[in-house]
């Protein structure tokens, strides 16, 4: 069950029931001067229920845009902690937020945005025993994570309970938006049956993204999340969104609704919410490693044989512009490369291969090994653990 952080009391406004007070016909003017929105959609949007699930890039500007539209309910899920690496896109965040909860950091941002609206803050990780339970209250499900279990959860989620499930995903210059689980349209599992295989498709952490990106995002997805509440436009229903910021440009992909659906099909026969971290495989940096009975050698250890002096070979298999952020001054060979540039390798040599985390150097010595390199060793969690346990001075990133 989940913990529910503050005490969401309605404003007295509210209980009094749809109007408007005086301050609110000031705070919200721009909008009640258009005919689309008018008194009577800012009603709308007053008694609106808007579960955003996490508060990092995506949930920055949702959060943010339908606070200051006057959302009257907006709920907030996150368990993770602000960290420095958050501040390039994570915009509710200031530096000072740095090491305090997201989800505190972001209700005071936002109730300090809007005090008149409810923010419902919910400290705890979304899972198939809390999701039903938190979804039920909340008329919009708007999906702002990062990790493939999670978006299947929030989409069977959504489909067992009839709610539309405004999707967005980010990666380096590229964003995708949609409109899921709005009758008659298709869900997440129309468009992806499976998930990827583990490991296949890098996140956020593992291969960047523009700062900006998760801003143009996540405002798309607040516009079509207020669009559905005044019942205003055409809804994303259907079409995949495609953003390129490199090219700048919009595309269109069709979706189509597959009769064959597990869950939103003719014939479900997901019926209830199921272990999607099992379902999806472990993935990305939660993989301890994809190789195993890899030899390591740790960071203190290596330091101290490096001391003494003995003769060991550096081998980085980061990427170039990794290298410029730092190194530990060992011969570069991405892991890309190794195959091809192996024979630059003297194999009668003491080889110790590195990398950011540990997990590609271990897939190099890996290969190195089969290759017929007996004298190699992996260093156990890679340039991060150095800083961490031998020298603080170099960057971790
Ligand atoms: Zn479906």
């Amino acid at each position: 069950m989940a913990t529910k952080t503050g005490v969401p009391v309605a404003p007295a406004s509210m209980q009094r029931g749809a109007t408007l007070s005086k301050e609110e016909i000031l705070r919200y003017s721009r909008h009640l001067i258009m005919p689309e929105v008018g008194m009577e959609g800012q009603l709308k949007l007053k008694q609106a229920k808007v579960l955003c699930i996490g508060t990092g890039g995506l949930g920055a500007p949702l959060g943010l845009y339908l606070a200051a539209a006057g959302v009257g309910r907006i709920g907030i899920v996150d368990f993770d902690v602000v960290d420095n690496t958050n501040l390039q896109r994570q915009v509710l965040f200031s530096t000072t937020d740095v090491g305090r909860p997201k989800i505190q950091a972001a209700a005071d941002r936002l109730r300090g945005l809007n005090p008149d609206i409810q923010i419902d803050a919910y400290e705890t990780n979304l899972s198939s025993e809390n999701a039903l339970d938190l979804f039920k209250d909340y008329d919009i499900i708007v999906d702002g994570t990062d990790n493939f279990p999670t978006r299947y959860l929030v989409n069977d989620a959504c489909i067992l309970l009839g709610k539309p499930n405004v999707y967005g995903s980010i990666f380096r210059f590229d964003g995708q938006i949609t409109v899921f689980g709005y009758p008659g349209g298709p869900c997440y599992r129309c468009l992806y049956p499976e998930p990827p295989p583990p490991g296949l498709v890098p996140s956020c952490a593992e291969g960047g993204v523009l700062g900006v990106l998760p801003g143009i995002v996540g405002t798309i997805q607040a516009a079509e999340t207020l669009k559905l509440i005044l019942g205003k436009g055409e809804p994303l229903v259907g079409r995949l969104l495609l953003f390129d910021a490199l090219g700048m440009k919009f595309r269109e992909l069709k979706l189509r609704k597959n009769p064959e659906c597990p869950v939103c099909g003719e014939h479900p026969t997901v019926t209830k919410l199921i272990d999607y971290v099992q379902f999806c495989g472990i993935r990305g940096e939660e993989a301890p490693t994809t190789v195993t009975n890899i030899p390591e050698i740790t960071p203190r250890d290596l330091k101290a044989r490096l001391d003494r002096g003995d003769d060991l070979y550096i081998l980085d298999v980061r990427e170039p512009h990794e290298y410029q952020i730092c190194n530990l001054g060992g011969h570069l060979i991405p892991l890309g490369e190794l195959s091809r540039r192996a024979a630059e390798l003297d194999s009668s040599k003491e080889i110790v291969a590195h990398c950011r985390s540990g997990k590609r150097s271990a897939e190099a010595v890996d290969f190195l090994r089969k290759a017929g390199f007996k004298k190699i060793w992996n260093l156990k969690g890679g340039i991060l653990a150095w800083s961490d346990e031998v020298d603080s001075s170099v960057p971790k990133y």
